[in-house]
């Protein structure tokens, strides 16, 4: 787990770090020094939110919104983007349950970009959505999505994670093992994904396509309250396992 922290140091830290370092081996010793260094990495975040009680702090990314529906269902028209923040909104919930500072890159239906239209629309919703997290420096991001394909066959949920990071493996294959063991349907496997999401950021990020809304069954599903609680819950202790928090 310190790995997984050090990984994530952003390089103005560092220098701080440097700094602190040199300052308290002349002051008080190397011994002190360290504890030192992990109290001024956290002391440059926003003081009006309440630092969490046990040091994580995770972006949730509803996927889409505003004049971008995502996918839409087969049979109901349900738009991705509605699904995406009712989940997005629970996982929100049962992760701050636990002492996880959670920020949500949007909390209604709205987009981050409201206001554009066509290409420079999405190109600034994505702008914004990597602005927020590079200025969070998040421990990680969980983006999440509903799937859709042209062959209606095709179901279930699946995690993607980006090939250049073994944390975003690690985290998108702990929540996999959630969803192999408590979905019907769903893949055994986690992907590489070459999505902007988990490219744009140095936090580990991973992308949770919650099921297919292309497929008649999972679209029932994942309309259903009971199952949308049930992925929630998959996505949650996946993470829990990964931050060893249990
Ligand atoms: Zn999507």
């Amino acid at each position: 787990m310190e790995n997984f922290r050090k990984t994530i140091s952003h390089p103005l830290s560092i220098k701080i770090q440097k700094i602190l370092i040199f300052l308290c081996a002349i002051i008080l010793g190397c011994g002190i020094c360290f504890g030192s260094v992990s109290f001024a990495v956290t002391n440059d975040e926003d003081p009006t939110i309440t630092p969490p009680s046990v040091g994580y702090t995770i972006v949730v990314d509803p996927g889409h919104g505003g004049i971008d529906p995502g996918s839409i269902g087969y049979k109901t028209k349900v738009k991705e983007s509605d699904l995406n923040l009712k989940l997005s909104l629970m996982l929100a919930d049962k992760l701050r349950a636990v002492g996880i500072r959670v920020i949500m890159t949007r909390t209604d239906e709205n987009s981050l970009a409201d206001g554009l239209t066509g290409k420079s629309f999405k190109k600034e919703d994505m702008r914004l959505r990597k602005e927020m997290i590079s200025k969070i420096r998040p421990n990680m991001v969980v983006s999440v999505h509903m799937n859709s394909f042209t062959n209606h066959v095709l179901r279930g949920a699946k995690m993607f994670y980006d090939k250049t990071s073994e944390i975003s493996r690690k985290i998108a294959e702990s929540i996999q093992k959630q969803f192999a063991e408590n979905l019907e349907a769903s893949n055994d496997v986690a992907s590489v994904g070459d999505y902007y999401m988990l490219k744009c950021t140095e936090s580990p990020s991973v992308i949770a396509e919650c099921g297919f809304l292309s497929n008649a069954r999972d679209e029932q599903l994942l309309l259903d309250q009971s199952y949308q609680e049930k992925i929630v819950n998959c996505i949650f202790v996946g993470i829990i396992d990964f931050l060893n928090l249990k």
